[in-house]
């Protein structure tokens, strides 16, 4: 029962403790070389301090003759291993010490054939108040400056190393360092040789072992060392936790067998549920401690992330996107400075839009050099500035050199869709240490939301500063079209009123003339010559055109003002149209034209209509026909249709163009080249029938087959 001793403890502790960082570190990166030469160097360390554990719970000398060199194994090669991990963890190693290495495993075979098959390197064991323990044979001094050869000459190539990096002071600078510094401590385990050699002191060379696992474990967290820091800070908690149960055990076991030995059956039932109950609130109390004193920098990057992206998505706003991010990597990265850049692709600079904690001085922009821009800002990734410094320093002076300048430790790029928009800046943390893998792949995930973020907001920005200056331009463009207009109708408002008093001022005179001239025609005055009737008779239709015009005139003016009055009354079409063909027959027989109009078949219902305002129409349609037809004929028609009386007058005459025929009905509009067969025309006639017409909810329209094919002109009216 009494299996677990203070004497047996240690070793199983470390060895646990070794095998448990040996796997974390292989399974985080099974591909890494360091993280595998790591593993080994934990393995046989493992076999040396579990062969301890073995060793010294034995009670039986033939059993402990068989194992004591076992443990040797692993003795063999711990330098060797050592010796590899750090022949790959340099960079700057040199080709002897390949030989060297290759040299060592023969002689690590050498050694450990000699151990089991003589000896010479073992010969026997002590028996020692905490156990057996291996008993140093003739050669093994030789094993001893084997090991020594190879510790001093770790020591000396990797500080050679460290020297070369002093000038960058990388994250690998001081890996290196730390890695060193835990070397340096578990060599001073070899204290435990001594033991070997007849002294009996108990070997404590365990705690130096501890001491290099701690130192390690540090590097790991604060400086990458094989990038397990995630993997270790979940599980390192754990296992101190456990570790402290476990001494727990021991030291209440031990208590118990020298003060209650009758109480030894229900031991281990009673160690068993105790172990259970105070492991929980153990490993609280060490995740409190933890984050307080260890893991002060740490976070939980994918709450980090969800808080970011909420609050990304609560605003349209780019100063409240930067205002964000900055606080997010101040508190979580524990940043010193944040500087966010808009990349300006017509100067290829970059902009300063937020800065907290640089010193740009009075630089607003920031110019990276192109083979920079397309090595690095076009991935997607963070750039550690350190780290390019290391690998291509020659290549992007320029750039590292500025960023180094501003004290830029990190560099993510802002890019949507692979077009760069702008970069985040990020300085030194405020403890000094490197970030880590899991800032950089928060910082890339964040990289990603904030570009997105920020190239909305600006195009928000600017839609929305388009669309102020849109309608700014607009309200002045309507002011001004307003204006004009209000302009414009003034005029023809004055035009209107000139034209309509003008009209009405020349009337009275016209008609005057009209009466006197009628009644000279007619020789009221006394008997006229035939040389005076046939200049009374030009006066007279001059006199006529003119009272026409001024008709026209006046018609036009009233419809535009508003004031054309109707006088609607029961009448019958046909006596209309019959007597306006009367009155024109006089002059279609003149001009040789075959004046016709085909009366309805039936007597037509009478209309509800204004019986000048439709004289007027018919007059001017039947006169416009005889006036444009040279020969031929002008027939004219009455028709009653389901609801409608058609009126159309059919000539023979100049016809119109298909350009003319939309237009013909619009105000002054008179076909092309018009003038030359009637000079006196004003296109007045169409546009004041339509719109008579048009009081009486009816319709009007031309029809022609073109020029020179005659034309046919159409009013319909309802009943
Ligand atoms: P005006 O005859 O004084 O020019 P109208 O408004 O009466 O003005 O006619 C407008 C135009 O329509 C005329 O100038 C002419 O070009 C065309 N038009 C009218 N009636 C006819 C027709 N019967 N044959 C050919 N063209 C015509």
């Amino acid at each position: 029962m009494d299996f677990i001793t203070i004497y047996n403890f240690p070793p199983l502790i470390s060895s646990i403790l070794f095998l448990i960082l040996g796997f974390l570190v292989f399974i985080k990166n099974k591909k890494s070389k360091i993280n595998k030469k790591f593993l080994i160097i934990c393995f046989v360390t493992f076999w040396w301090q579990f062969s301890w554990f073995i060793l010294f719970s034995l009670k039986d000398e033939v059993l402990a003759g068989y194992l004591v060199k076992i443990g040797y194994v692993g003795i063999i090669f711990i330098p060797i291993t050592f010796f590899h991990y750090f022949v790959s963890f340099l960079e700057s190693v040199k080709k002897i010490d390949k030989y060297i290495l290759r040299f060592s495993y023969i002689l690590g075979g050498v050694f450990t054939i000699i151990l089991f098959s003589s000896d010479f390197f073992i010969s026997g064991f002590y028996q020692y108040f905490w156990g057996f323990y291996p008993k140093a044979g003739i050669i093994h001094p030789i094993y001893l400056l084997f090991l020594s050869i190879l510790a001093t000459r770790i020591f000396y190539i990797s500080l050679v190393d460290l020297k070369l990096r002093r000038i960058t002071l990388s994250y690998k600078y001081y890996q290196t360092k730390f890695v060193l510094w835990a070397l340096g401590f578990y060599v001073l385990s070899a204290v435990d040789f001594v033991v070997n050699y007849g002294y009996e002191i108990y070997p404590f060379g365990f705690l130096f072992i501890i001491i290099f696992l701690g130192i390690i474990a540090y590097t790991i967290v604060t400086h990458r060392l094989m990038d397990i820091k995630i993997v270790l800070r979940k599980s390192s908690v754990y296992l101190i936790s456990l570790s402290t149960v476990l001494i727990l055990v021991v030291a209440v076991k031990y208590i118990f067998i020298k003060f209650f030995p009758d109480f030894a059956i229900w031991l281990d039932i009673i160690i068993l549920i105790l172990a259970l109950s105070v492991f929980p609130p153990i490993k609280k109390h060490y995740y409190r401690l933890a984050n307080k004193y260890f893991f002060t920098s740490l976070y939980d990057g994918r709450t980090v992330i969800a808080d970011l992206s909420d609050k990304l998505r609560s605003t349209l706003k780019a100063e409240n996107i930067y205002k964000y991010l900055s606080e997010t990597f101040i508190n979580s990265f524990h940043t010193k400075a944040v500087g966010i850049l808009t990349y300006d692709e017509k100067t290829k600079n970059y902009l300063v839009e937020y800065n907290k904690g640089f010193n740009f001085g009075k630089q607003k922009k920031i110019h990276l050099f192109s083979n920079f821009r397309n090595a690095f800002i076009k991935q997607n990734q963070p750039v550690v500035v350190e780290e390019i410094k290391h690998v291509a320093y020659k290549k992007h002076k320029k750039t590292i050199d500025l960023l180094t300048k501003f004290g830029v430790e990190i560099v993510t790029p802002l890019n949507v869709k692979n077009e760069t928009i702008g970069l985040i800046v990020l300085g030194q943390k405020e403890s000094g240490d490197m970030y880590n893998n899991e800032d950089l792949s928060v910082l890339e995930i964040i990289g990603a939301q904030a570009a997105i973020a920020i190239e909305n907001a600006l195009l928000y920005e600017e839609t929305k500063n388009f669309a102020a200056k849109l309608k700014k331009e607009v309200k002045k463009a309507t002011a001004d079209v307003k204006d004009a207009n209000k302009q414009l109708r003034k005029l023809d408002a004055a035009k209107s009123n000139f034209i309509s008093i003008a009209s009405h001022q020349l009337r009275t005179p016209l008609t005057v003339i009209k009466g006197y001239i009628s009644m000279m025609i007619e020789g009221s005055f006394g008997k006229v010559t035939k040389e005076e009737l046939e200049s009374l008779k030009k006066v007279y239709e001059s006199n006529e055109r003119l009272i026409q015009l001024v008709e026209d005139l006046l018609n036009i003016s009233r419809i535009e003002s508003g004031k054309l009055q109707f006088d609607f009354h029961e009448t019958r079409l046909e006596e209309v149209v019959e007597s306006v063909a009367e009155e024109l027959s006089e002059s279609a027989k003149q001009k040789g034209l075959a004046l016709t109009y085909k009366k309805p078949n039936k007597p037509l219902p009478m209309v509800k209509i204004d019986g000048e305002k439709i004289r007027y129409v018919v007059l001017n349609l039947i006169d416009n026909s005889i006036k444009y037809t040279k020969q031929g004929s002008v027939t004219i028609s009455l028709r009653l249709g389901v609801k409608h009386i058609h009126f159309c007058v059919v000539d023979t005459g100049i016809g119109i163009g298909k350009e003319d025929l939309s237009n013909l009905f619009k105000k002054f509009s008179r076909g092309k080249d018009i003038s030359t067969v009637n000079p006196e025309g004003t296109g007045m006639g169409l546009y004041v029938g339509r719109m008579m017409i048009k009081a009486h909810q009816g319709t009007i329209w031309a029809e022609s087959e073109g020029e020179g094919k005659g034309s046919k002109f159409c009013f319909s009216i309802p009943i």
